[in-house]
């Protein structure tokens, strides 16, 4: 008790040095650590790589009782518990891919109190029989990672996460933790109040990566993109390109090969043996790229990921903060790239109005594209925008595209005027190659069908090139003076905020359109 007016208690601190081997702690795991030890709740917000685990292993070990881990990450667990055992902590863990006898040691082992941490998958943990052994136990505290996951509108969304509100109603006198690398406003607001933190205390660290640089690139041809940027940045390196479907991240998967990449797919698609395997050779060996969809990431802990590349357009700025995050743990220069087009946008417009969600849900949705994609059309510091997303500042970076080459930005009103004139008077019932040809005064079979050759705006964007004009109505969409009617051959149609632009009276800025630079790459075959 003399010792209470120190920051750290001794035992905290020498459980880290002792059992761990670390000197100090790190940001804000000894005020963590602190907070559960005294018997309180936590949320923790910290980037992946920043040392979570540990503010629940060493309140786990300081604490009596077992510490409970809950973790959606079956696959990791066997790992995690042996690395524990290796530095002599009693752990263990329970779920689906062991066989009777290893469960009934575990639980045997559990009501001994033989364990300091024991790590469940989530569903294991809601089963009443599972909550009743535990109820039998002294319980150190429980541990809910990857907490994001409560969150209905999050792409990792787990509805057993939910469930976990029973913990406190059970437990009310155990300390609770629960931690995420991943959590906009919104999600945090549901962490809080679907697992019942309303009284727990909030840890944000910063969630600045600083030694990962961030580039979006217009999309022309993205592989061969692809293949420039890694043969001029991350020859024999490790990588993870991500894509939104299997059969695009096997196509790739390919394509990189026969260029002479080491690379392999990873989709949940793939016969669960393949992806193990797959997995395992990432790990062990150093030059390895996966090209994967969102089902590769959570949870692996691979310090020297050079690069992260992203084919098609993250849903939502939690996935693309997540998934670049793997970039570049061991603090070491990283890159994180993306090659854009209209075409992401159409599609994932197109995902969420095709969802089966409810209004609600495709509000919210199109609300996280929203901020993606101003991402993407940003003309300043990538980095304070997307730290701005987590509410947190930071000033120009000077490591990322936007710094480093600054994009001149134009007056677009004039530009966009036509384009969005073009759209009303095709009855806004065209598709986005229609508009162009209209505005290029491209006579064809269509627009003579229709006698669009008639049209005011027939031809009056013809010293424009197609890709340009994609690049404009791409913008338009992203500035939501456009949308696409899905349940209307994809029409492009005017939103509420294209009036005041028509009018006049607003201006409009885009990007400045830049000629993408010619190809050129050697014995690429595609
Ligand atoms: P996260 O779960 O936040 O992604 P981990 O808990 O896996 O991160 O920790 C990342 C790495 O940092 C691990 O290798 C861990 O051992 C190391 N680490 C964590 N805390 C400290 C510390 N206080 N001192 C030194 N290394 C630490
Ligand atoms: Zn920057």
């Amino acid at each position: 008790l003399f010792l209470s007016s120190m920051n750290t208690s001794p035992t905290a601190l020498s459980v880290l040095q002792n059992t761990f081997g670390y000197p100090d702690f790190r940001g804000e795991q000894a005020q963590i650590v602190e907070q559960v030890i005294n018997g309180g709740d936590a949320l923790v917000l910290m980037p992946t790589g920043a040392g979570k685990s540990l503010c629940y292993q060493i309140p786990a070990l300081v604490r009596e009782g077992v510490g409970v881990v809950v973790s959606p990450l079956i696959a990791l667990m066997q790992d995690q518990v042996d690395t524990l055992k290796e530095l002599g902590v009693r752990a263990a863990f329970l779920n689906s891919t062991q066989s009777y006898e290893e469960e009934a040691a575990v639980e045997a082992a559990l009501r001994r109190g033989e364990l300091d941490l024991l790590y469940v998958a989530p569903e294991r943990l809601l089963m009443p029989r599972c909550l009743g052994l535990l109820q039998s136990c002294k319980i150190a505290l429980f541990a809910i990672d990857e907490a994001h996951c409560v969150s209905q509108w999050g792409h990792d969304f787990r509805p057993e996460y939910i469930k976990l509100s029973v913990l406190h109603e059970l437990f009310p006198n155990v300390p609770r933790i629960a931690l995420t690398a991943t959590a906009d406003a919104q999600t945090r607001e549901e962490m809080v109040l679907r697992l019942q933190f309303e009284n727990a205390r909030k840890f944000v660290s910063s969630f600045d990566r600083p030694n990962i640089r961030y580039t979006i690139v217009e999309k022309t041809n993205a592989r061969l993109q692809l293949i420039n940027f890694i043969k001029a940045n991350h020859a024999d390196e490790v990588g993870i390109v991500y894509c939104l479907s299997r059969n695009k991240v096997e196509e790739t998967a390919d394509f990189l090969v026969k260029n002479g990449f080491d690379a392999l797919p990873y989709h949940a698609g793939l016969p669960l043996e393949v992806r193990q395997a797959n997995q395992a050779r990432f790990l062990r060996e150093d030059n390895i790229i996966m090209v994967a969809t969102i089902a590769f990431g959570m949870g692996i802990d691979k310090p020297n990921v050079r690069f992260v590349a992203h084919l098609d357009l993250p849903k939502s700025m939690e996935g693309y903060y997540q998934e670049t995050g793997r970039a570049g743990r061991d603090g070491e220069p990283s890159n994180a790239w993306m090659a854009y087009g209209l075409q992401d946008v159409v599609q994932q417009r197109r995902m969420i109005s095709e969802s089966d969600g409810s209004d609600d849900f495709k509000r919210v949705q199109n609300s996280k594209l929203d901020a993606m994609l101003n991402l993407c059309e940003t003309l300043t510091c990538r980095r304070v925008h997307l730290l701005r997303y987590f509410d947190q500042t930071s000033e120009a970076c000077g490591n990322c595209d936007t710094c480093l080459n600054p994009p001149q930005s134009i007056d677009g009103t004039e530009q966009v005027q036509k384009l969005l004139s073009c759209v009303y008077r095709v009855g806004q019932q065209f598709a986005t190659g229609h508009v162009i040809d209209v505005l290029r005064g491209n006579t064809t079979e269509r627009i003579e069908q229709f006698r669009h050759t008639d049209l005011s705006t027939f031809g009056i964007g013809k010293d424009t090139s197609e890709a340009e004009w994609r690049a404009v109505i791409r913008q338009a969409i992203a500035q939501n003076l456009l949308f696409i009617d899905f349940d209307l051959y994809n029409a492009l149609k005017l939103s509420d905020a294209a009036r005041p632009v028509l009018k006049g009276e607003t201006s409009i800025r885009l990007r400045q359109y830049s000629k993408p630079a010619k190809q050129k790459i050697s014995k690429a075959s595609s």
